[in-house]
């Protein structure tokens, strides 16, 4: 895991003092970080690699994960799916489920924290200890997209959540009408992950190698797990609309199957569209491949990100901070990242799309101008060191008088 000091080439000194400065206030307070898993998906790889630099700043942070069998986590993923917006049948006995589980976990989870910080749904019912451990501040993190929720299941978590001291959401649209302080923290990268370290060009080849891309036409790229929200169709049309102008290639890169029963279904016509195209690469890249998505984004000569609905978008986040020109839809967190003709073009449709592709392809220094704008928006707003200043400051303002601290 990279130390501190490392950040500093990266963000500036100051920054990395201003963080020293913070923690120094939140010396001798536990923060005792709850969530279900230790390894796969985002709340872990942030905690992974938050965790050991709070601890470097010498605040006492912990994280320990709930138990719970495949029937519990079965439920906890539909609820997920429900909090999405996506139809889900939500049972009695999902419910009782989810409290059976969360009944164990209550009775055996040690709570120690000054700040008990809880992430996401399934962990969330842990507060009904609270009176425990009086003087704990309690915090719940919802790293979830929750704009249009299924009722029941919000209405059914909302109990709980207003049983802490404050909630975290990712972006204004996600908040909801709570009675409790609410903050907007935004997710962030680690620019020296495996998915966003600096490349050397023979590491680069041979991952287009491996995947048998050559470097001899613009690369449009679009990283994206195979879901009909991520529009890879329209993306294909795009493309089609751009190739008969300038002769280009297409890379759709994604994760198989994993837990989305659909994305087979996607695969399938994603590949019949593609038809007998060569230009169009179709690649199925295996999880943990953190190096070749890297890779393949740094290849990219632009990169698309045509969604139709968004969460916070971390392959823009990505893309951008790879300097890359970047066109998206505005959904979700893109519009924070991206400011159109600032820091990457915004678009509506396929033509919008279509004619922002070619624009960057016909324009290489306004394409090279929008890419180092990006990576600029991205050092000052979605790093991880931003991310773990607004965390200290959270923990801070649950010491505080509630109008003084805004976030
Ligand atoms: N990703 C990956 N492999 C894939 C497809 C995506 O590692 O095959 C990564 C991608 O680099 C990004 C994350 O998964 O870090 C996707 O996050 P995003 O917010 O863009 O979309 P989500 O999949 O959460 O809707």
């Amino acid at each position: 895991m990279p130390r501190l000091e490392e950040y500093i080439s990266i963000v500036g000194l100051s920054i990395i003092d201003d963080l020293k400065l913070l923690s120094e206030k939140l010396k001798g307070k536990v923060i005792q970080n709850i969530n279900s898993t230790s390894v796969g998906g985002g709340v872990a790889e942030i905690l992974n690699r938050m965790v050991p630099l709070l601890r470097e700043l010498n605040i006492d942070a912990k994280w320990e994960v709930i138990k719970g069998g495949e029937d519990f986590f079965e439920v906890t993923k539909r609820f997920h799916n429900a909090l999405h917006g996506r139809e889900e049948e939500i049972t009695p006995k999902d419910f009782d489920i989810f409290m059976e589980v969360s009944q164990r976990n209550i009775e055996d989870m040690k709570l120690y924290g000054d700040i008990i910080f809880v992430h996401d749904p399934q962990p969330i019912a842990l507060v009904k200890n609270k009176s425990r451990i009086p003087d704990s501040k309690w915090i719940w993190r919802c790293h979830i997209d929750v704009s249009n929720p299924n009722m029941r299941v919000w209405n059914f978590l909302k109990e709980f959540i207003v049983q802490y001291e404050a909630s975290v959401f990712s972006s204004p649209s996600f908040a909801q009408r709570l009675p409790i302080r609410q903050f907007l923290i935004s997710p962030s990268i680690d620019p020296l992950s495996d998915k966003n370290k600096e490349l050397p060009d023979n590491i680069i080849h041979s991952v287009l190698k491996k995947y048998g891309i050559t470097k001899d036409k613009p690369i449009i790229t679009q990283v994206s797990r195979f879901d009909y929200l991520k529009d890879p169709l329209g993306v294909i049309e795009a493309y089609r609309r751009v190739k008969k102008y300038i002769d280009c290639q297409l890379v759709l890169a994604g994760g198989t199957a994993t837990d989305d029963p659909q994305s087979e279904e996607v695969l399938n016509k994603v590949k019949e569209k593609a038809g007998k195209d060569k230009d169009i690469h179709i690649l199925l890249i295996p999880p943990k491949s953190d190096m070749d998505i890297n890779a393949l984004q740094r290849a990219a000569t632009v990169i698309v990100q045509k969604s139709i609905k968004e969460g916070f978008g971390l392959t823009v986040t990505e893309a951008l901070w790879k300097a890359k020109p970047v066109v998206a839809s505005a959904v979700g967190g893109i519009p924070l990242q991206i400011k159109h003709k600032y820091s990457g073009l915004l678009c509506h449709s396929i033509d919008g799309a279509a004619f922002a592709i070619k624009q960057l392809l016909n324009s290489p220094s306004y394409a090279k101008k929008l890419g180092e704008n990006g990576r600029e928006h991205i050092r000052q707003n979605f790093l991880l060191t931003r991310h773990i200043r607004d965390y200290m400051l959270l923990f801070l303002s649950m010491y505080h008088n509630e109008d003084i601290v805004y976030l």
